[in-house]
């Protein structure tokens, strides 16, 4: 059976470790795995610990389409597949897991070495895919002149990655594969990508762990059913909430927090961020001004210091309310004092824009699950055809679910194929 896989990124490197012989790989780049060799920084957060089950609610509501494929793959399994082949791995304490090298390049070689078995054609990329009589037919762009090239199939699988990072992705042209022969595509948006806000450029390098993030929408009934108040009187329904790190940058904010928040963001989205988290805002309004009044002599300076907070956020706090540091709480009017505590537990942060393609880590969106079997990985449209990875409507949390998920189901295709 003439096996054609068509990306040669962790999933499409891992379908071809697992079906050895026989295969083709085309890659449009120069070598495969391009993005593997950037993911966590270079370092290569290649899975999270835990077991599938615990893997599936990181994937935004498309995780169930995953279970197949993490429990005929899970976490330790792929663990075991690079141990094999002599790599070892560290768990950090908040579960990412990663080689004990530091060094994506010792994961890629070790795929590539793997997957040895596989003809690679680098530099090609697959410009057409056409099912003639039952046999996929392949057509490519080969080498520096862009040679036109032709060859078949009995079974192919597409693994294409999406539109994250363009310069070493795929710019998306999996999509037009899987179109060709009938897939639907539910819209791509960048995901795990930072988000801009104007004003914030003084907070640049301010890191807090572990506070609360509510993002409001504006004429946007409390979606999901869940309630709050938007912050400082701007307009919206409460759409979604998350806690974790968050970091302020040049241009707005980043963090696990809001890399995962991103994939749900629309421009005109406001951020409102809880630097007190897990105190409920709505119970510290109620508490501050007996708090702020325990001590009437303590300045502003003094009574923010007790929050644990950085001076440029308490400079930028007292700042956006004109209020100096060196006024006494007993001077503090009612009014300064709720929009003070508004700033601690709903600080606004209006949202400009993502990053977009460029800096995001994955794609939202993609080839839509329901044309997919999830037990095989098989098209439910044009037999013969396999997905993996990126290419499909999955994306998952930071932390290393990605990468498992692009394993997962590159290992799932390629063992329905050899069954
Ligand atoms: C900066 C960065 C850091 C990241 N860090 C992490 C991390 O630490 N942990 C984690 O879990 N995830 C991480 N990710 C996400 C992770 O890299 C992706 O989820 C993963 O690479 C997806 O694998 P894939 O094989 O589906 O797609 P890709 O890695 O995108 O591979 C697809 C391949 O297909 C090729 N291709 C596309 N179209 C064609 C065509 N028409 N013909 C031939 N070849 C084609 C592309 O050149 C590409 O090499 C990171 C992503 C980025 C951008």
């Amino acid at each position: 059976m003439r096996v054609a896989i068509i990306g040669g990124g962790p999933a499409g490197l891992m379908a071809a470790a697992v079906l050895s012989g026989g295969v083709r790989v085309f890659e449009s780049g120069n070598h495969p795995g391009r993005k593997l060799l950037l993911s966590g920084g270079g370092q290569c957060n290649i899975t999270h610990a835990g077991g599938p089950e615990d893997f599936l609610p990181h994937y935004g509501g498309n995780g169930r389409f995953l279970k197949a494929a993490l429990h005929a793959f899970p976490p330790q399994a792929l663990l075991g597949f690079f141990r094999a082949r002599g790599l070892e791995f560290v768990t950090r304490e908040d579960g990412k897991v990663f080689p004990a090298s530091l060094k994506a390049r010792s994961v890629l070689d070790a795929l590539v070495r793997a997957a040895s078995g596989a003809v690679f054609h680098t530099g090609t990329k697959v410009t057409a895919l056409r099912r003639v009589s039952g046999v996929f037919v392949i057509e490519t762009e080969e080498g520096p002149r862009g040679d036109k090239n032709r060859y078949e199939a009995d079974r192919v699988i597409l693994a294409t990655g999406g539109l994250s990072c363009l310069e070493r992705g795929s710019g998306g042209s999996g999509y037009g594969l899987a179109q060709a022969l009938g897939h639907s595509i539910r819209q791509p948006k960048p995901a795990l990508c930072a988000l801009s806000s104007p004003g914030l450029a003084p907070l640049a390098g301010n890191s807090f762990r572990n506070i609360g993030v509510s993002v409001f929408r504006p004429n946007s009934e409390a979606a999901n059913g869940r309630h709050g108040q938007a912050p400082c009187g701007r307009a919206g329904g409460l759409a979604f909430r998350a806690a974790g790190d968050l970091l302020f940058t040049h241009r707005g904010v980043s963090g696990p927090v809001v890399l995962n928040l991103s994939r749900h963001i629309e421009r005109g989205d406001t951020l409102a961020v809880n630097f007190l988290h897990p105190r409920k805002p709505e119970e510290f309004l109620a508490a501050f001004p007996p708090e702020a009044k325990k001590d009437p002599r303590k300045t502003l300076g003094g009574l923010l210091s007790e929050y644990h907070l950085t001076r440029a956020l308490e400079d930028c706090i007292l700042g956006r309310l004109a209020i100096p540091r060196a006024k006494t709480c007993a001077l503090l009017a009612r009014s300064e004092m709720r929009r003070l505590a508004e700033q601690l537990v709903r600080f606004p942060v209006p949202v400009a824009g993502t990053g977009g393609f460029r800096s995001a880590m994955v794609t939202a969106g993609g080839l839509c699950l329901d044309e997919v079997n999830p037990k095989t990985m098989e098209s439910r449209i044009a037999a013969g055809l396999y997905f993996a990875g990126e290419v499909l409507d999955i994306d998952g949390d930071e932390g290393g679910y990605n990468l498992q998920a692009a394993f997962s189901t590159g290992y799932l295709a390629a063992k329905s194929i050899a069954t």
